[in-house]
């Protein structure tokens, strides 16, 4: 697994013990924040290995408390505070199949096309398949940008 990861989990965790007063079930953890963000459970006794490691986190039976100092509670919550929020999505343009007439949501409008139109992911799959993949983003943009939105 990549460093990137760990730190990622890791920081989740932190940001989760140094809130919790009385600390959270180790398992709690592994249901609530590494399943769902696709860690598996390697990955989960990692991050708590290293932070048990770093003196900031101790565990109790199951229970992971913060056993960092007051300083670095206080600076712990002062980081993530100054963090930059992630910006809110935007939603998604509603644009029309310019083929099948189909709802076509992308996230940026493709200049080969009219105002409020684009392609639906079956139409352009269809044209990709007719034109080839240059001519295809030529006539209808990226996928996933201009089209065939997978998030
Ligand atoms: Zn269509």
């Amino acid at each position: 697994m990549s460093v990137y990861k760990l730190k990622d989990l890791m920081a989740a965790y932190i940001e989760i013990l140094v809130n919790s007063e009385y600390g959270m079930p180790n398992g709690h953890l592994y249901a609530l924040i590494a399943i769902r963000t696709g860690f598996s459970l390697e990955e989960h006794m990692d991050a708590v290995r290293a932070l048990k490691q770093s003196g900031m986190v101790a565990e109790h039976g199951q229970l992971l408390t913060w056993a960092g100092t007051k300083e670095q509670r206080a600076q712990v919550l002062a980081a993530f505070a100054e963090a930059p929020k992630a910006p809110a999505k935007e939603p998604p343009l509603r644009l029309i199949c310019c083929v099948c007439g189909d709802a076509a949501p992308a996230h940026k409008q493709w200049w080969n096309h009219d105002t409020g139109f684009g392609i639906c992911p079956t139409c352009y799959a269809r044209q990709l398949a007719k034109e080839g993949q240059e001519a295809a983003e030529h006539c209808y943009g990226l996928p996933n940008v201009h089209h065939s939105l997978v998030d």
